[in-house]
């Protein structure tokens, strides 16, 4: 934990960012509470999980009396989920197509819950990969504002496995300032510091927190 914090406070010195400006998601997937409890307790408050059902098992214990905690999905949503994706996290990364967007909109007006939203974008156009093509995601994130009403905070990807993400991160970036959202969900535990360079503003570690899963 601290080792990452020190070198993503590295990278925004590097990049000439304000410290403090990216925030670390301590991506907490398949790891449970015994695990996560010590990284709470270093003073880590933003985590992230991939599966609804794992999140909603572990998580209303692990931060019962710590309303400071913020729970991010990262992984994807299916429409019969939304309900308890809503319930459950403050941040959801996944809004990658028109149904979910519907869906989580419902659900949010139902709950009176007020989420914050990313559109995820298959930046590789990886047929195995979800996300929103990059060729479309402007218009989608303009549709989820105007027709579904979501108010979307900023872009997330993951980059191809094994090629220099530098690119792809590149590639996010100017498909956020063109759909006029500011931040940047990008890099993980191997390309975390790359990601800061190119104006990350989280960045979502695991392995190099919780160890190998
Ligand atoms: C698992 C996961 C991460 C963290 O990956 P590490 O390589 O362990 O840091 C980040 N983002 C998403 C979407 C993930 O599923």
């Amino acid at each position: 934990m601290a080792e990452v914090s020190a070198k993503i406070r590295q990278a925004e010195a590097e990049a000439e960012r304000p410290a403090g400006s990216v925030t670390l998601v301590a991506v907490s997937k398949t790891f449970d509470a015994e695990a996560i409890r010590p990284v709470i307790e270093a003073g880590q408050r933003v985590f992230g999980e991939n599966r609804v059902q794992e999140a909603t098992a572990k998580w209303p214990e692990l931060r019962a009396g710590r309303p400071d905690i913020e729970l991010h999905l990262i992984g994807p949503l299916q429409s019969n989920k939304a309900k308890e994706a809503v319930a459950l996290f403050d941040v959801i990364e996944t809004v990658d197509r028109d149904k979910i967007a519907a869906e989580l909109a419902k659900e949010i007006a139902r709950q009176g819950k007020a989420l914050r939203l990313y559109v995820q974008v298959n930046i590789g156009s990886e047929p195995q990969k979800a996300g929103i093509a990059p060729k479309e995601a402007v218009a989608f994130v303009a549709r989820c504002r105007d027709e579904h009403g979501l108010d979307i905070e900023g872009l997330m990807c993951i980059p191809p496995l094994d090629e220099n993400p530098g690119p792809y991160f590149a590639l996010l970036e100017k498909l956020a300032r063109e759909a006029g959202v500011e931040k940047l969900s990008m890099g993980m535990s191997a390309d975390y510091e790359t990601a800061v360079a190119f104006g990350a503003t989280s960045v979502r570690v695991g392995s190099a927190i919780f160890g190998h899963r």
